[in-house]
């Protein structure tokens, strides 16, 4: 007998094609686990629609029959973002929106598709003597509209900012199934409220990117990369304010890089070398960049002898051919969280604090926590030059991981607290998904609460969008019910 189910699954197939709604468990099981397999997901099907006119049909009858809908794009967020709650959902993946619609070099403007993964974009920019500065881990797999869904930072928002800065018009479909069509390439416009920042950021809440205009800038020819051993991250702030100035500004990447955080990199990686003779406590990886050769190479050596001379740099070395460059960054990659889960338990957090800020927290975080969880390590490390600290804690050695992930509440408060206090944010560019909610709660005030919560409402009044994420229930209406066969 057929359901209310099967009915609606039909019309999903007249819409997109049979083949393009997934509804068997073994297809559809890598959609509904996000990459950290921390929360574990269920719906009702899988849907790609292959271009704008596809999304808006599918979502028109989701919410002509209350269903929710989830989208996904590469599905590398970290929050549980994209991961459905709720049986009845759908997730509307835009793997096959993949077209890169128009690239205008004398704009420097490229419109691109919300499943156009990152790494294709960048190589589409550079195909072209452009340079899309968007760049992290994930760029491999991630897509664009997730990037946009989640504000995506990475290695170079010291210079470029982050997936916010670099949009300049969106296409989107609506909650009611509406295209609007913001799909401008203006640098200057000024009319009215620029609602494309309200999808910026969203992960999915409030309607499904289609399509965005990026914004290109000049090929960056010329890079000046350097490795250097430092003291403290207080020496560390110090020698990002003399390279800032030594460069004429032309940093794009000012990293840090923790003793701790290298060891467990390098014991787990196969073939990776100590970069000095001598074991430091801490590191920075520095690049600065130009379109033009302006002597940056001599600009780096400046702002490092001067530094070298005051003692906030211990040693340093300069990337002499692209190789070498590459190697330097491996060793600010294996920071990356894959090797330190080698090591048990994992607690992470991606926070903001205002840049003057950096070596406070970390000094007050890391003396909190471990007076909490003694034996604790902490590895802070990342994107110091704009703030973002990657504050993770490896369990101490020997103890269970169970019994140290059981303190995961407590040690989030006690290290959310200091940044709170610090003027800080809990997500810098990973966003809220399902991971920081309770934080939202928490650290949002009530009257911004209440105002995110009246935007949904506006937009989504059924609340058929990414249901249950980012915005904590407690201060809104709840969830939307209905469904097929859902009375
Ligand atoms: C190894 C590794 C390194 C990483 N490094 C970084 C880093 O340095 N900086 C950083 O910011 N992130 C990093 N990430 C996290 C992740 O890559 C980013 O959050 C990325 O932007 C997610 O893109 P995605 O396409 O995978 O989105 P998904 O994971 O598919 O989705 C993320 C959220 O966006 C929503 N969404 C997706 N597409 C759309 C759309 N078209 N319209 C509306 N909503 C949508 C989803 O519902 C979900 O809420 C890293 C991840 C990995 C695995």
């Amino acid at each position: 007998m057929s359901t209310p189910a099967d009915a609606f699954l039909n019309l999903l197939r007249e819409q997109v094609g049979a083949q393009r709604v997934i509804v068997d468990a073994e297809p559809m099981a890598p959609y509904l686990q996000e990459q950290r397999r921390i929360y574990q997901g269920q719906a009702l099907a899988v849907v790609q629609p292959a271009t704008t006119a596809e999304v808006a049909a599918v979502v028109r009858l989701c919410a002509a029959h209350q269903v929710p809908v989830v989208p996904q794009g590469g599905n590398t967020g970290v929050c549980g973002g994209g991961v459905p709650l709720d049986a009845r959902a759908v997730v509307l993946s835009t793997e096959r929106l993949t077209r890169i619609r128009h690239l205008d070099a004398d704009n420097l403007t490229l419109t691109a598709e919300a499943g156009c993964i990152l790494a294709h974009l960048q190589d589409a920019a550079q195909a072209a003597g452009c340079f899309f500065p968007l760049s992290l881990g994930g760029e491999g797999s991630c897509r664009i509209g997730g990037n946009l869904s989640t504000n995506a930072g990475g290695i170079n928002v010291l210079r470029y900012g982050n997936a916010r800065e670099l949009m300049l018009g969106l296409e989107v479909v609506l909650p009611d199934g509406e295209i609007w069509d913001g799909l401008r390439a203006l640098r200057k416009d000024n009319t009215g409220y620029a609602l494309r920042h309200l999808f910026v950021g969203a992960e999915g809440t409030l309607g499904i990117i289609t399509a965005a205009v990026l914004r290109l800038f000049p090929y960056p020819q010329h890079r000046e990369t350097a490795f250097v051993a430092v003291p403290s991250p207080e020496a560390a702030l110090r020698v990002l304010q003399r390279m800032q100035r030594c460069t004429a500004d032309l940093l794009n990447a000012f990293e840090l890089i923790s003793r701790p955080g290298l060891d467990i990199g390098m014991k787990n990686l196969p073939g990776s070398r100590e970069p000095f003779g001598e074991r430091h406590p801490w590191y920075v990886l520095v690049e600065a960049s130009a379109s033009a050769d302006i002597g940056l190479k001599a600009m780096m050596d400046k702002g490092l002898a001067q530094s070298l001379d005051c003692g906030d740099v211990l040693d340093a070395v300069v990337a002499t051919s692209e190789s070498q460059r590459s190697q330097l960054w491996r060793l600010r990659e294996i920071h990356a969280g894959g090797h330190q889960w080698q090591e048990g338990g994992l607690i992470k957090h991606d926070i903001a604090v205002p840049v003057s800020q950096t070596p406070r927290m970390i000094e007050r975080g890391t003396r909190a926590a471990q007076a909490a969880c003694p034996g604790v390590r902490v590895i802070a490390f990342g994107h110091m030059g704009d703030g973002n600290i990657h504050f993770n804690l490896v369990q101490p050695v020997g103890e269970p991981a169970q019994d140290f992930m059981a303190r995961r509440e407590a040690l989030n408060r006690i290290v959310h607290d200091i940044v709170d206090e610090l003027g800080g944010s809990v997500s810098a560019e990973h966003g809220i998904g399902l991971l920081r909610m309770q934080e939202m709660a928490r650290y949002k005030s009530d009257a911004e609460l209440a105002l995110m919560w009246r935007i949904k409402q506006a937009l989504d009044p059924l609340g058929l969008m990414n249901p249950g994420k980012v915005l904590p229930p407690a201060a809104g209406p709840g969830p939307a019910t209905g469904g097929p066969g859902c009375p």
